[in-house]
């Protein structure tokens, strides 16, 4: 029993995405009625689903798939009884203006994972291809796991672990699926679920300053409200956390726990662009019919269709080093360049697809105010690190989300909401409910 928890005042929680919502519904459900604080002006953080937006369908401006059968997420789903779809298509090459099979690295591919099960101790993954791809018959494939730790992780190849991508690629997940309607649709019936066993959620509430002690928080926001808590539970990104004191969504504590805050630069946090691109009607290129995933070779790298839906919205997708070169990109200069990458996708002129296109959005994440980024990345410092962000501090202050999860699904929605659940559940095992 938490001596010191003072039943009279509420635990309150900084942030209604996945892991807010997740541990606010979990602590509601015993009756503690949280109170959630959150800046933006609706729930889902990173979970975005944009509605009555010109598009033909809701599409996702964050999170899109469900990477498996996951067991939070599908925990959730049938609880809430929205459906989901699997996700089709084979994944396509276009190099040098044309469709291509796949290079033939699935062979070096493995070799190079034995390499990587026969390190003994975590090294970056650049360091990593240094010592051991630095044959020119390698050529090819450090330009593929460049793509894919860059593209898929959203990691910077200098500094992430070489045991995290390891852990990934060797349990790779085949299998993936959408919610139909969008990711937004669970985390409606989350925020509900919330609502009604009690639980307060505060939208458009910016937290600026945090004056915390053992048992007590003083949480204070842009617009001037101070709530007062018994527990904190912070679950903004890497990228709030770490965020210079004039960003928006900057919050400072009182006194500083600057320990904490060095530990959370030790988890790697990489940003993305997303495209999406509303076209009139299916295109003709034969390939585009079967295509899941396109790699190109320029401009926007990676993109995706709805398959099997015959929706005609592709979705384009930049992470890694190339993001720096649109740092100061207005959204219509990043729609142009997605065109120009979808030529040889498309077969069609810049022109003709202008003609075709009925909606369009850039969102760059590392500039969302409320997020800064995208998702996290582990480095070999990360694993101490965790450990440190996951322990209470003084049974006062508790961080979650997805970059404090360490299970097989890091950077989703999955890590999120486990987070969000293991960390209420350290909070109840604080209170007695049997006294
Ligand atoms: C473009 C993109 C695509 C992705 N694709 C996938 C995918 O396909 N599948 C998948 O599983 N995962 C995907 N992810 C990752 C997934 O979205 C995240 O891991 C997950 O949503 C994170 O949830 P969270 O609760 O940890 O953080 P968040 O969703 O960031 O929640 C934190 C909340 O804190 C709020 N906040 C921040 N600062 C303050 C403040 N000062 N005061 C009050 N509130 C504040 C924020 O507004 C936010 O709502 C994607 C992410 C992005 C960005």
């Amino acid at each position: 029993m938490d001596q010191f928890a003072n039943k009279d005042l509420p635990i309150i929680i900084i942030g209604a995405g996945a892991a807010g919502l997740m541990a606010a519904r979990e602590l509601s459900e015993k009756g503690l009625r949280p109170v959630i604080l959150e800046a933006a002006d609706r729930p889902g953080g990173r979970i975005r689903t944009l509605r009555d937006t010109g598009f033909l369908h809701p599409v996702e401006a964050g999170a899109e798939f469900v990477h498996g059968k996951l067991p939070y997420t599908f925990s959730l789903i049938k609880q809430s009884g929205v459906s989901f779809r699997p996700v089709k298509g084979k994944m396509m090459h276009v190099e040098k203006g044309k469709w291509v099979p796949r290079q033939g690295i699935d062979e070096q591919w493995e070799e190079m994972l034995q390499k990587m099960q026969e390190l003994k101790e975590d090294i970056p993954l650049a360091r990593f291809m240094e010592l051991h791809l630095e044959d020119k018959k390698y050529a090819g494939l450090r330009e593929s796991v460049k793509g894919f730790a860059e593209g898929f992780d959203l990691a910077d190849i200098e500094t992430v672990s070489t045991f995290f991508l390891r852990r990934e690629w060797m349990h790779e997940e085949h299998e993936q699926f959408r919610i139909k309607g969008g990711y937004g649709k669970l985390i409606d019936w989350l925020a509900t679920q919330c609502r009604e066993a009690g639980c307060q959620l505060h939208t458009r509430s910016v937290v600026k300053k945090i004056d915390w002690e053992k048992g007590r928080v003083r949480v204070h926001t842009a617009g001037g409200e101070v709530y007062t808590g018994c527990k904190l539970v912070i679950t903004a990104s890497l990228g709030v956390l770490l965020a210079e004191g004039t960003a928006e969504a900057a919050f400072r504590f009182v006194p500083a726990i600057d320990k904490y805050l060095a530990a959370a630069g030790k988890i790697g946090f990489g940003g993305v662009l997303k495209v999406l691109l509303q076209f009139k009607q299916p295109f003709q290129k034969k390939e585009l019919g079967k295509a899941g995933f396109i790699i190109c070779d320029k401009g926007i790298r990676t993109w995706w269709t709805q398959a099997p839906d015959n929706n005609p919205l592709l979705t384009g997708w930049l992470g890694g080093s190339r993001l720096k070169e649109y740092d100061q990109s207005t959204p219509e200069a990043i729609m142009d360049t997605a065109l120009d990458s979808l030529r040889p996708v498309t077969a069609l002129e810049k022109s003709a697809m202008r003609v075709q296109l009925t909606a369009w959005k850039v969102i760059n994440w590392a500039k969302e105010p409320f997020s800064l980024g995208a998702y996290s990345f582990d480095m070999p410092e990360t694993p101490a690190a965790r450990e440190l962000l996951t322990t209470p501090v003084e049974d006062t202050l508790f961080f979650a989300g997805e970059a404090l999860y360490d299970g097989a699904s890091p950077g989703t929605v999955e890590a999120a909401f486990n987070s969000g659940a293991k960390v209420a559940a350290r909070i109840l095992r604080s209170y007695s409910f049997d006294s």
